[in-house]
């Protein structure tokens, strides 16, 4: 990509020169880690010089990021994505649309057994059952909100300082029985410990769950959600804004729980992926 086919190539180009030498940092986003697994992120470089190109995985819009004029998808993969060949669908900016593909690798999780002495979460109550049913519809609608700016970074930081308790994919049996894959990381830290925002971006929604417990949504831009869950306090609302590591409320045990902790949770077009992707790793600075 280094011949410069378009005006508006060069024009990106001369832009990176010109902050290259004003910052000394080179004008690039910052991508998470790849990962194309399920419940992972796939990094895919745009065959097309276009300015402000779309991209599409499965129907639903994903971000798009300029990579030192290099744009980027970053598409999150579910955990029940089937590992095997992918379309990703381009648009640019003068409506032009073509195809590329990448591929979904295979990826087996450890198996989780937890005991959960509150029975009533393990199998609610069928007086249970409408309240569950409303609140998935609402959580679904805050995972997957999009809205057109790109994030500040996908470099989030760890909302809490503890230590990871249960990582993010495990295959889970409450009581011996199976239920969905762990969505999340759980970070342990004592009850009313802070909890902060992981990067800046607004508050989508908040709630009180039967699952989650407290729960906190933020919109980080182009579909990446981060959620909070089980806190004991929220000190948020929604439509607020919110810094990066700015403290959105504390850690609790609401909800199905087995102790006080963090269930921390990254949403990317829609899908829950790996939070480790879009951690820095210190010892690489
Ligand atoms: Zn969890």
């Amino acid at each position: 990509h280094t011949d410069m086919k378009t005006p508006a190539i060069l024009g990106q180009w001369l832009l990176t020169v010109i902050l290259l030498t004003s910052t000394g940092k080179p004008l690039s986003a910052e991508l998470p880690s790849a990962l194309p697994v399920p419940g992972g992120v796939a990094l895919v470089p745009l065959e097309t010089g276009d300015a402000a190109p779309a991209a599409y995985f499965n129907g639903k819009p994903v971000m798009v990021l300029n990579n030192d004029g290099q744009y980027t998808a970053v598409i999150g993969l579910a955990l029940g994505i089937k590992p095997g060949p992918q379309t990703l669908e381009i648009r640019t900016s003068a409506g032009k649309s073509f195809t590329q593909h990448f591929t979904v690798e295979s990826k087996e999780y450890q198996s989780q057994y937890l005991t959960i002495s509150n029975k009533r979460k393990v199998n609610p109550e069928k007086r249970d059952m409408e309240r569950i049913g409303r609140e998935q519809k609402r959580i679904h609608m805050a995972l997957s909100t999009w809205t057109p700016m790109p994030p500040e970074t996908t470099r989030l930081h760890l909302p809490v300082q503890g230590p990871v308790s249960s990582p993010f994919g495990l295959r889970r049996y409450f009581n011996d029985q199976p239920r969905k894959p762990h969505s999340g990381l759980d970070l342990a830290a004592p009850e009313g410990s802070p909890i902060q925002a992981a990067a800046s971006g607004r508050i989508v929604d908040t709630g009180d769950y039967f699952f989650n417990g407290n729960t906190v949504f933020i919109d980080h831009g182009q579909g990446l959600v981060t959620m909070y869950c089980h806190m004991s306090r929220i000190d948020v609302d929604s439509g607020d804004t919110v810094t990066a590591g700015q403290v959105i409320g504390a850690v609790g045990k609401t909800g199905r729980v087995t102790g006080a902790h963090l269930h921390w949770s990254v949403s990317l077009n829609d899908a829950r992926v790996d939070p480790t992707l879009f951690i820095e790793k210190a010892a690489e600075d």
